[in-house]
């Protein structure tokens, strides 16, 4: 058992974080190449993809939650997903003591 199991604290991961909206879509969706392979839905470490009659559909508020990790723009080997990093400063932001 790890210390913090011991005293039955919980990690917040956002805890050295700040949510700072970027300024304009930084990921575009072309439904028509989606294939519904469901790649994006199951790689996104936030959940904000989701399938929805046989296409996915990324979530309205992703400019608040996406970490910025790719990981959907590369998973999607049908060119469905375009991603570029928003400007630094927005997004999920990270401060380090
Ligand atoms: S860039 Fe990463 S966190 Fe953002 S939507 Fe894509 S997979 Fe999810
Ligand atoms: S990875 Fe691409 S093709 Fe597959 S469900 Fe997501 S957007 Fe559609």
């Amino acid at each position: 058992m790890s210390r913090k199991e011991e005293h039955g604290e919980k990690l917040d991961k956002f805890a050295l974080s700040e949510i700072v909206p970027a300024p304009s879509d930084f990921i575009l969706f072309d439904a028509e190449k989606c294939t519904g392979c469901s790649g994006c839905v199951i790689i996104c470490p936030m959940d904000l993809w989701k399938m929805r009659e046989g296409r996915a559909r990324l979530e309205a508020d992703y400019r608040e939650k996406c970490m910025e990790c790719g990981s959907c723009f590369i998973a999607c080997e049908s060119g469905a997903i375009d991603f570029t990093y928003p400007p630094g400063g927005s997004g999920v932001v990270y401060k380090f003591a």
